[in-house]
């Protein structure tokens, strides 16, 4: 794989406000009560009295060797060569909902057609946009920034090549999201998140 692109959230400057999760549905015209391609997952972090709940906001994590993918019995899901994003090729999906029972991350969502669409790093727009697109450009090379990231106003979402992403932060929030094996980083500091799968 030439590249592997990802995210970086970091839960400290995140202020819980779903401009990211709004800006998602509008980028990729979904409807305000449609599948939640990004959302907002509640966190607990420390022990009481010394606790905060946080907010962190997820979505695909565009993974090193999908579990979505490999379920798929159809093919429909691709690891893009050129840059590691995961899409979906709705064309070939018949709607089986195993990539979403495989996930651990709830990202696999189903429209009104029950095909499957879910974040593609703002390929394109609407889902199983992205399938064979050309490679994600960065910003210095014309590229535009995913909406989420665009449109996030504490500045707690990055996305990026990961070797990028990974100058900027602490070895422990690298080794935190290698162990995932989940192109996401979560900056230290921030909470231990347990995700919860979650499918609609
Ligand atoms: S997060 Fe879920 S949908 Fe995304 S690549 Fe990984 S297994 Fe597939
Ligand atoms: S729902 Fe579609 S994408 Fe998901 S496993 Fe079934 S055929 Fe593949
Ligand atoms: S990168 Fe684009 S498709 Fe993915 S969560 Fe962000 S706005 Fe949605």
């Amino acid at each position: 794989m030439t590249e592997q692109w990802g995210f970086y959230f970091d839960a400290e400057k995140c202020i819980g406000c779903h401009a990211c999760t709004v800006a998602c549905r509008v980028r990729n015209d979904v409807e305000a009560d449609g599948p939640k391609w990004r959302r907002i997952v509640h966190a607990e972090n420390g022990t009481f009295p010394d606790y905060e709940q946080v907010s962190v906001s997820i979505a695909c994590m565009h993974c090193e060797d999908p579990p979505c993918r490999t379920v798929c019995p159809t093919g429909a899901i691709e690891k893009r060569n050129e840059d590691g994003i995961v899409v979906v090729n709705q064309d070939k999906c018949i709607g089986c909902h195993y990539c979403a029972w495989s996930c651990p991350y709830g990202a696999p969502k189903f429209d009104d057609n029950n095909k499957m669409q879910k974040c593609h790093l703002c390929l394109g727009e609407g889902g199983g946009d992205g399938y064979g697109s050309p490679p994600k450009a960065k910003e210095e090379d014309g590229g535009t920034k995913p909406a989420c990231v665009d449109n996030c106003v504490g500045g707690a979402l990055k996305a990026g090549p990961m070797d990028e992403l990974t100058k900027e932060v602490t070895d422990s929030a690298v080794n935190q999201a290698t162990q995932r094996k989940g192109n996401i980083i979560i900056e230290a500091g921030g909470p231990t998140v347990t995700f919860e799968s979650e499918s609609d």
